[in-house]
């Protein structure tokens, strides 16, 4: 007989159930945004929570996903990409970034940029290690550092410009300083770093013998003649950075699970192994349509950046007309806005009443800091849906009434 078998009474068997499940899942929740497309279908509502395309990718990179599936290429790939992909993503790197970076040692394919982080942060972090996280943030890097062994440690993004106190963020750094994440462009404020602030980051960097994890998964969406800058293309930062980036956002197919993690030798090595024994490879017919995909002509990213300031203006005027207080994104697919104006107690309730009564499914502001306090007052919008689904959430946000 078990223990559980001899233990009597529910409570007893959850309470010897729950002794061996893992501390570390206990300290973070389920997804909020992920929650939120669950509660849009539920309750039928507009879904600009999670930050997924609703319009077709590509008809050239969806042939190319079928070709390679009529050509056979259906078993594994190589465990860190095929190599074909890997080609592909250094050439883009160097067109791109101007940084040469060897396929055969540098690049770590993975399932969607989210394990490229799981597994780079699993790959470099030892215990007593910490990780200097910009807040607000994308949700999954808390879960990262805690199923990594890390302690993160907090520095602000404040609005309007969601720009940094300098001072803060060198108090944050230390000899037990393992590596900084850095987004940018960033999810969810739209911000996208300026190299003073990069040049200011990889000093402190330097100074602290630290590692840059940079997500760039939003590189092509950006506005206003902003640039995107690689933090790997920064002098001194060739060898300490791990840049992580994807196919889900550039070529809108954020459920084929191609990601990548580009990064030195050595510290490729780890980020291999671990990938390899958490998912083994990336679905291998997707990599070959990612290889086509990552050798489109220039005017694909031109049309996607045009493409998507239309939908940011168009986004920004419907919530402004709603009463939101808006921050104007400069990268990226998502505005935060400030809620104040609506009188709701705090972000939860009120993307409750938005999901349940006005028929918007959001992202409470709350999800994105470490102290939920700090977003009370926020609420997440996505905009990288069609013309349809916008004019669908404007004509359900003018039932809205600022309290
Ligand atoms: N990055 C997207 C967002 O922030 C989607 C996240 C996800 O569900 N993987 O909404």
């Amino acid at each position: 007989m078990s223990a559980v078998e001899a233990s009597s009474g529910a409570g007893q068997v959850i309470a010897a159930t729950r002794k061996i499940l893992s501390a570390k899942a206990e300290r973070f929740t389920e997804s909020v945004i992920r929650e939120m497309t669950r509660l849009a279908m539920q309750h039928n509502a507009v879904n600009l929570a999670q930050g997924f395309p609703d319009f077709p990718a590509s008809a050239e990179v969806k042939e190319a996903a079928r070709q390679a599936i009529a050509d056979d290429i259906n078993q594994y790939a190589i465990t860190w990409g095929a190599k074909e992909l890997r080609d592909a993503i250094a050439r883009k790197f160097e067109r791109t970034q101007g940084v040469r970076v060897d396929p055969e040692r540098e690049i770590t394919v993975c399932c969607g940029s989210t394990e490229a982080m799981m597994s780079t942060m699993m790959g470099i972090i030892n215990p007593g290690d910490e990780v200097v996280i910009f807040e607000p943030h994308y949700e999954n890097y808390g879960p990262d550092a805690i199923l990594s062994g890390a302690t993160p440690r907090f520095v602000q993004l404040r609005p309007p410009d969601w720009s940094f106190d300098r001072d803060e963020l060198s108090r944050a750094f230390g000899p037990h300083t393992k590596a900084i994440i850095v987004n940018t462009p960033n999810n969810p404020t739209g911000k996208v770093f300026s190299r003073e602030e990069l040049e200011f980051i990889r000093d402190l960097c330097v100074r602290w013998n630290a590692f840059a994890v940079t997500d760039e998964i939003y590189e092509h969406i950006i506005y206003d003649g902003m640039q995107h800058i690689s933090m790997a293309s920064l002098d001194g930062m060739r060898d300490r950075t791990i840049t992580i980036n994807g196919m889900s956002k550039t070529y809108a197919v954020t459920g084929w699970r191609v990601g990548w993690a580009i990064a030195p030798p050595e510290v490729s090595t780890p980020i291999r192994k671990v990938h390899d024994f958490l998912t083994v490879g990336a679905a291998a017919p997707l990599q070959q349509a990612g290889a086509i995909a990552l050798e489109l002509p220039q005017s694909y990213y031109q049309k996607l950046a045009e493409t998507y300031l239309v939908k940011r203006d168009r986004m920004l005027g419907i919530l402004t007309k709603a009463g939101f207080r808006c921050f104007k994104p400069s990268g990226a697919y998502y505005i935060m806005t400030d809620i104040s104006g609506f009188g709701f107690a705090d972000d939860v309730s009120f993307a409750r009443y938005l999901v349940e009564k006005i028929g918007v499914a959001v992202v409470p502001g709350s999800s994105f800091y470490d102290n939920p306090a700090m977003g009370a007052k926020q609420v997440r919008f996505t905009f990288c849906k069609k013309e349809s689904t916008l004019a669908a959430a404007a004509a359900k946000l003018s039932n809205l009434c600022p309290g």
